[in-house]
């Protein structure tokens, strides 16, 4: 079975249509949350994720722009963009971010925004000390996707099993922003950051998703080019900020 998956779409339609037109060989597409937020295409992401997705979790701006988080916690251009996309957003788009769950598990993978304990609060995992509670929340689960940071990268330790009780950290931080396969190794668990679609934060601008091989046991991540200029453009045209229409450019 081959699974997709997206996170951190933020509104950027030119981004996921490109990703999903990259996709039609996989059997399932799912989404660790981030649909909207900062880009120009709210409405039609969420209905693209609606119709794609078979499962989605809840991320930081989901939330944030249907009330259920505090915009306090956005600085002032996330915060801006946040509110520009409430007003924007359609009753039954605002209904399905509403139902999104935390987490989720499908095919024998973990799927949360942040971080696994806590889901709510979307703690950022940016080292192997902050992948910690996160590896020991999966129980015997070898394989988790976050998204969250932007950046493509996975954490890796020796699973439950194969390690003393008293070690507990020991993972390994590898960076995947060229993208690039990951082979999965019995005995270790995997916390696995697809990237970003549609605002790549790891120097690369190009659109960023994971392919998941659960009969080779791979994990692939690939970059995509898309047409970067048709969405600053619309971003322009709606008067979201700047630095945000900017960051697209470099992907930082
Ligand atoms: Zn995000």
């Amino acid at each position: 079975m081959l699974c997709a998956i997206i996170s951190d779409i933020h509104s950027n339609l030119e981004a996921l249509n490109t990703a999903l037109d990259s996709l039609s060989d996989v059997d399932a597409i799912y989404c660790v949350g981030d649909v909207v937020g900062y880009g120009p295409n709210p409405n039609e992401c969420c209905e693209v994720v609606r119709e794609k997705s078979a499962a989605t979790v809840m991320g930081n701006h989901d939330a944030a722009v249907i009330g259920k988080m505090a915009l306090d916690w956005f600085n002032s251009v996330a915060r801006e963009a946040a509110e520009w996309t409430r007003e924007q957003l359609a009753a039954e788009n605002r209904i399905f971010l509403e139902g999104l769950p935390y987490t989720a598990q499908a095919e024998g993978l973990t799927m949360v925004h942040g971080s696994l304990p806590m889901p709510e609060r979307f703690l950022y995992i940016n080292s192997p000390w902050e992948a910690r509670p996160t590896f020991d929340s999966m129980g015997d689960s070898a394989l988790c996707f976050i998204g969250h940071t932007h950046i493509a990268e996975y954490f890796v330790r020796k699973g439950r099993r194969e390690r003393p009780p008293w070690r507990s950290v020991g993972a390994d931080q590898i960076s995947m922003t060229e993208g690039g396969l990951i082979e999965l190794m019995p005995g270790f668990q995997y916390i696995i950051n697809p990237g970003s679609i549609g605002q790549p934060r790891d120097g690369n601008p190009q659109a960023s998703y994971a392919v998941y091989d659960s009969d080779a046991r791979t994990v692939e991540i690939r970059r995509l080019e898309y047409p970067i200029q048709a969405v600053q453009e619309k971003m322009r045209a709606a008067n979201l900020p700047e630095m945000l229409i900017a960051r697209l450019g470099y992907g930082g």
